[in-house]
């Protein structure tokens, strides 16, 4: 919990700071093959109504059937946000009317979620952290889609997405910026990622977040907020966020009060607008639904499911930095995404033991694979260059084969080319040049044919760099630059 103002978060309004403060509604989409209460595939795409089950139509009569794996995806993401699992819970019916609801209610859980209070660490830019709290996790039922493009006098319903589980994770108002609540989502997207209880691909609508945002004066009790619905992206929650703390801070600073009210971002014009006021609210009547017995389940299983856990980010992060010496920062990179953290670890395990190096592999993997990755706009899944290939180049680099420069042509030819990097250094003649007696002759000619430099240098002996540049650009890149460093050194008396 956020108990102290950080000044640096406050706005500057024209009657002194604000502080905002907002509370996340998570939606996300449960990874499952088939619906939460009916056998119909959650398969993205496929034809309008091609994975509907008569359930998912509500048919009269038709009966819901919880889906276990649901049931399960829930109390690991609950283990995963260290939550409390509640061994007892139940399913309402919130009641609405909209086309592409065909029950007329969805089911979901009000008084008595599955998963309790629970907490995520973040960490901000800076090397700061901070906890959100989590209210509840609760299971619910997606709705379908209307289409309003496909015909020119008449909407279409399209009921795929009817019934498809999802869970709605509520956090606590503990966020202070736009900048905290973009890094919680992150933060939670990757968690859920690493449980593989959703896949976080927020463009195809499998996460998607409800924005409550309040505006106060430093020490003051919560203002009244409003919920932004339905924001797909991280950056347009960033956008969102800022866009309506200065809005509120506009209407109060007139004298005005806020209105509670659904508005919603519209991130062509980067506004948000209001949608519907809480005079409008809907009264959903909530009530247990009778066709469904309280969930329950015991703590036995709940263990079962804790001990089958993958390792989660955060440990994970500790670990890099425990066992491999990396910094904060080079850790949390490669905790990130539990691919880039399996890509490391495989490096790591193919290195050979004399010359592991964690520091060294880690940089590679960041600084030259990611950094090649990113800028090509490829994953770490589609690599061109292999865990075995990488390990291959920093090994050549750790036994003294080949220099980090050279090592960079190396990785550019395997990137391009493919191929076993030892081989290439052999067959194109890059290893390094240990044999002193040949750097030696290349240092003397150096040296013979700059008296000038060498008199400067005894003056300057950061001039040593310059006869350090010529040495290596003779050798084409390939001699030792600690002998050739020291070999300067002795041959100028510096
Ligand atoms: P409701 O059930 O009406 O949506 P909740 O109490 O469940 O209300 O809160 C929904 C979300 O709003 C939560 O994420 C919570 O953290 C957030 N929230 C509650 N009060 C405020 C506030 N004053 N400012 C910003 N966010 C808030
Ligand atoms: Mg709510």
């Amino acid at each position: 919990m956020n108990v102290t103002v950080n000044p640096k978060k406050l706005i500057k309004g024209a009657t002194g700071d604000w502080e905002m403060v907002i509370g996340l509604e998570v939606h996300a989409q449960v990874t499952s093959n088939s619906k939460l209460f009916s056998g119909a595939s959650t398969e993205f795409g496929g034809a309008p109504n091609d994975h509907v089950s008569l359930v998912d139509a509500a048919m009269p009569g038709m009966l819901p059937v919880i889906n276990e794996e649901c049931v399960a995806q829930a109390v690991r993401t609950g283990l995963g946000l260290k939550a409390q699992i509640n061994l007892k819970s139940t399913f309402d019916r919130k009641n609405y009317f909209y086309p592409d609801l065909p029950q007329g209610y969805q089911i979901s859980q009000f008084k008595s979620p599955i998963v309790g209070e629970g907490v995520v660490t973040v960490d901000i830019s800076d090397g700061e952290t901070i906890t959100v709290g989590i209210e509840r996790l609760h299971l619910e039922q997606d709705a379908g889609k209307s289409l309003h493009d496909q015909h020119p006098t008449m909407s279409f319903v399209d009921l795929n997405r009817s019934g498809v589980a999802l869970m709605e994770i509520v956090s606590k108002p503990d966020i202070r910026s736009s900048e905290e609540a973009k890094a919680y989502v992150t933060k939670l997207r990757t968690i859920l990622r690493y449980l593989g209880t959703c896949d976080g691909d927020m463009e195809k609508g499998s996460l998607r977040a409800d924005v409550n945002v309040s505006v106060r004066k430093p020490g003051d009790p919560l203002g009244t907020r409003c919920e932004i619905k339905n924001v797909n992206s991280i950056r347009f929650i960033g956008q969102a966020i800022e866009y309506e703390a200065r809005r509120q801070i506009g209407i109060l600073e007139d004298g005005g009060v806020i209105e509670q009210e659904t508005r919603l971002y519209d991130p062509n014009k980067g506004e948000t607008r209001s949608m519907r006021s809480k005079e409008e609210a809907h009264d959903y009547r909530y009530f247990p639904d009778p066709d469904l017995l309280p969930l329950e389940f015991t703590q036995a299983y709940v263990d079962g499911l804790k001990a089958e856990l993958p390792e989660l980010p955060d440990e994970k992060r500790a670990r890099f930095a425990a066992e491999f010496g990396l910094t904060p920062y080079d850790a949390s990179v490669l905790a990130s995404e539990r691919e880039s953290a399996d890509f490391y670890e495989t490096v790591l395990s193919k290195l050979a033991d004399k010359v592991r190096d964690g520091k060294l592999a880690a940089n590679w993997v960041i600084n030259e694979l990611f950094g090649r990755l990113n800028k090509e706009g490829k994953d770490i899944v589609s690599s061109p260059v292999s865990a075995d290939q990488l390990a291959a180049i920093v090994d050549l680099i750790g036994e003294k084969t080949i220099s980090g420069k050279i090592a960079k042509d190396l990785f550019e030819i395997i990137w391009a080319e493919g191929g076993d990097p030892r081989a290439v250094v052999e067959a194109r003649g890059m290893k390094q040049v240990t044999d002193l007696g040949a750097i030696e002759k290349v240092v003397d000619d150096i040296v013979a044919a700059n008296p000038d430099k060498v008199a400067q240098a005894k003056e300057k002996p950061a001039l040593i760099g310059w006869f350090v540049g010529q040495v290596m650009k003779s050798s084409g890149g390939k001699a030792n630059p600690q002998a050739v460093n020291d070999l300067l050194k002795a041959k100028l008396g510096i």
